[in-house]
């Protein structure tokens, strides 16, 4: 029976850039995918400046609009525009265009991937790992890198932890080309009545991306945000051509990144910006990295590089999101002065990160100070942590 130098599950942003990484390198890499690419996935496709990076190097990215406009409202209303002359701010991509084209990437540097196979379950030893597939067949592989999203088997093997656990509601609608006009190049970011939620429009040529996200365990009030949120958009007709959801759920700061052979990348790990919820560009870099290190044969080199790249931004993440979720309105405002405008459009083109903007002497006394005022809306909460993440966790 062969064993593989490498199994990947999953042909995600994450799974892709891990077995391109390997096999670029020479290692013998299998992809395991439950589905068959093109394959929908509820996302919004909006790809920052540090997603294109890693993803301009190795494909075209298949775009459908090149933002540089932004219009932000808080609970639809206040509402202003600004413009990034300089270039685009996002581009957007749709989901199955653009993980069909990094699968085609992972194939071209050496990859096998195999479509429609789902992993049920792992298990090591101190040499190899066994992979159960639905089938019933068995393969066998010197290290795996899990990175088969949020609820997958390799974050339950592994037993990654969770600080924060989101819903996201999405809504693809066709759209007239009067509404194609009103929204070239242009998306809309709403910050939402539940603590911590905001809702979008991207645009993608013919369709539209409209979707909510809010904390978990708010599941009627966020579809009741995008229900209002679609009406005040004047899109309440339209029959979408998706209607989804999907959890999103972010790494507690103590959950681990491997066991033994087996790795996890991407939003299998729970490695997903907390404020934004933005994962591809977490998903393309930590994939890279795992790769790289079962390349290295250095597994716990990963560990440390993911610690030292991903984390920070991350924690960063945590303390906006705290602020944002008590002061949405503060924040709303700061978009609108010249520097908060800057700090989102140097964000967005990937010139800096949160772990760089919150570490600003300027931005520390600022957080500093609106967490010491009292909230000016007294009805809302930060979002809970994840209850079970936190029962899981030790000493608390
Ligand atoms: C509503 C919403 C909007 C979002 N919008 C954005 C955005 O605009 N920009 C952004 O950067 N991020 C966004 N994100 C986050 C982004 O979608 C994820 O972070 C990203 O997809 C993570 O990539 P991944 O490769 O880790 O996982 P995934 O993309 O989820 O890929 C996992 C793959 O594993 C496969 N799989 C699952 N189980 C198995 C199994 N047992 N065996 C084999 N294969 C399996 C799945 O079929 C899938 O193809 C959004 C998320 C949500 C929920």
């Amino acid at each position: 029976m062969i064993v593989w130098d490498l199994v990947v599950i999953g042909g995600g942003p994450a799974g892709l850039s891990a077995a391109f990484a390997a096999a670029g390198r020479g290692v013998r890499t299998l992809v395991v995918e439950r589905a068959a690419h093109p394959r929908y996935k509820t996302c919004g496709g909006g790809l920052i400046g540090s997603s294109l990076t890693v993803a301009a190097g190795r494909i075209e990215v298949p775009a459908h609009d090149l933002v540089d406009r932004a219009t932000f409202t808080l609970d639809g209303r206040r509402g202003f525009t600004r413009r990034h002359r300089a270039g685009p701010l996002v581009t957007m991509v749709r989901r199955e265009e653009f993980d069909d084209r990094l699968r085609a990437a992972a194939v071209s540097a050496g990859a096998e991937v195999r479509e429609r196979v789902a992993v049920r379950a792992l298990e090591q030893t101190p040499e190899v790992v066994r992979l159960r597939l639905a089938g019933g067949e068995t393969i066998l592989a010197r290290t795996v890198v899990g990175a088969d999203g949020s609820s997958g088997v390799s974050a339950r093997h592994v037993g990654v932890r969770y600080r924060q656990v989101d819903l996201g509601l999405e809504l693809e609608l066709p759209v007239s080309a009067e509404q194609q006009a009103r929204w070239r190049h242009r998306l809309l970011l709403d910050w939402g009545p539940l603590p911590g939620s905001y809702a979008w429009v991207f645009p993608k040529g013919d369709r539209l991306t409209v979707g909510v996200i809010a904390g978990r365990g708010e599941g009627e009030r966020t579809r009741e945000y995008l229900r209002r949120f679609v009406d005040r958009l004047g899109l309440a007709g339209v029959q979408p051509v998706h209607d989804s959801g999907h959890l999103t759920r972010c790494r507690a700061d103590d959950s681990p990144l491997r066991r033994g052979r087996v790795l996890v990348a991407g939003d299998a790990a729970g490695l997903l910006e907390p404020w934004t919820r933005e994962g591809i560009s977490y998903a393309l870099r930590s994939g890279e990295l795992a790769g790289g290190a079962v390349a290295d044969g250095d597994l716990a080199g990963y560990e440390r590089a993911v610690a030292e790249r991903l984390v920070p931004s991350m924690l960063a993440g945590f303390r906006l999101l705290d602020v944002f979720a008590r002061r949405p309105h503060v924040f709303h405002a700061l978009m609108a002065t010249p520097p908060g405008w800057r700090a989102f459009a140097r964000f967005c083109r990937g010139r800096t990160d949160f772990a760089e903007m919150v570490g600003r002497a300027p931005v520390r006394a600022a957080l500093a100070l609106m967490n010491r005022l009292p909230s000016p809306r007294a009805s809302l909460t930060v979002p809970s942590p994840d209850p079970r993440a936190r029962a899981s966790r030790p000493g608390s």
